[in-house]
């Protein structure tokens, strides 16, 4: 047996008090609830959130996603491998929630969760709203949304706070325009005013967030936000009970520095506006950071895949409400596009004009036909 396949992780599976069975995570009431005899128990959510010092991460050694680990199944003693990163999953073979206790030294444990608030089927209504306004998908796609389709996963997903004051100086420029006449003529010219500055930005960043992994597109990820922070708990394993989840496999330093690239440009804005500046010209900053901390959070959102013409099309739901009471949430992704649907729009319209065309101008009709043809005979050619 080689090292890997020894048990090193602890799964945490709370059970029912009542029957013994397996609780999960119940979006719609907030609490565990037994599928076999429907009790439920109830889950403490504590809204003080603390920062995390930046000391923390001094001595954490890189670790490798790819690397595996054991796991033992409480329900059915089964043993599964699952990837390292693995924080909560449910048992290949009894389909119990499973979540993984802390005892993994080199990885980071999330100090922060939003719960979920929509249950998997709150998310897929959700869903199947969005698909039927996609008039060219496909009929299948928009009308299939199976509840078992839409999985509830956690993104794990690093926020940075810090206080700055940058000192600055340097030539910036002005664009601006005078008249000059020349031989007798006046002509509008654009030339840069340059002038020095000098000072000190001083700003303040609050929960820039970066994505632990990439396992969103950026930009579907951006759209599922933001989570408000009147939304984060302290983080409990009771939360991820009957979902999926996995640690971040961007490391925290190297997140940090995607959020300093970010708050650079932005102090580099500021200081432009300030000085009704549009060119950078020389300007030097000295990007000083007096404070800073982090969180490291677990954020629902809910994930669908169709495959179409053998291309996966995924679609995200975001795990909050926009508006609890009329259903709403974020939702975003691609869907396919049927050809037959644009083919058919566009020889409606092509009909359409024609048809226009003979019924109220009669005059022209012939040279508008001839141009048919000839565009007609440009595609065959
Ligand atoms: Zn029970
Ligand atoms: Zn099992």
């Amino acid at each position: 047996m080689t090292e890997q396949t020894k048990v090193q992780q602890d799964a945490l599976q709370p059970q029912c008090p009542n029957c013994g069975a397996n609780l999960t995570y119940d979006p719609t009431t907030g609490k565990l609830l037994c599928d076999h005899c429907n009790s439920t128990v109830g889950v403490e959510q504590d809204f003080f959130v603390e920062e995390r010092s930046f000391e923390e991460l001094r001595h954490l050694p890189t670790w490798k996603s790819n690397s595996i680990c054991t796991y033992r199944c409480q329900n059915c003693g089964a043993v599964t491998t699952v990837d390292k990163a693995t924080l909560a999953t449910t048992c290949p073979f009894c389909n119990s929630p499973v979540v993984m206790e802390e005892n993994l030294p080199s990885i980071l444990q999330p100090n922060v969760v939003v719960p979920f608030e929509l249950s998997q089927k709150d998310a897929s209504a959700v869903l199947a709203k969005w698909r039927k306004g996609k008039l060219y998908a496909p009929r299948n796609f928009r009308k299939s949304t199976k509840e078992q389709n839409v999985k509830g996963v956690f993104v794990p997903c690093w926020t940075f706070d810090a206080v700055t004051s940058s000192p600055y100086s340097g030539k910036v420029g002005q664009r601006r325009t005078r008249t000059v006449r020349r031989n007798g003529k006046t002509y509008t010219q654009t030339y840069i005013h340059w002038y020095h500055v000098s000072g000190v930005m001083d700003m303040s960043f609050d929960d820039m967030m970066i994505q632990g992994n990439n396992h969103i597109p950026q930009n579907y990820f951006n759209q599922m936000g933001p989570f408000p922070q009147s939304k984060y708990v302290v983080y409990d394993q009771k939360f991820l009970a009957g979902f999926v989840a996995e640690h971040y496999s961007l490391q925290p330093l190297d997140a940090y520095g995607k959020a300093v690239t970010t708050m650079k440009t932005t102090i580099k804005n500021a200081i432009m506006r300030r000085h009704n500046a549009d060119v950078e010209g020389s300007l030097q900053v000295n990007f000083k950071v007096l404070d800073k901390s982090f969180k490291y959070l677990m954020l629902p959102v809910y994930v669908a895949n169709t495959k179409y013409r053998n291309k996966l099309y995924s679609q995200y739901v975001s795990g909050i409400f926009t508006n609890k009471e009329k259903l709403q949430a974020k939702v975003c992704g691609k869907s396919p596009v049927s050809p037959w649907k644009v083919l058919l729009t566009v020889v409606g319209i092509a009909v359409a004009v024609f048809a226009g065309l003979w019924l109220f101008n009669d005059g022209v009709f012939d040279g508008q036909l001839n141009l048919l043809e000839q565009i007609a005979k440009g595609f065959l050619h």
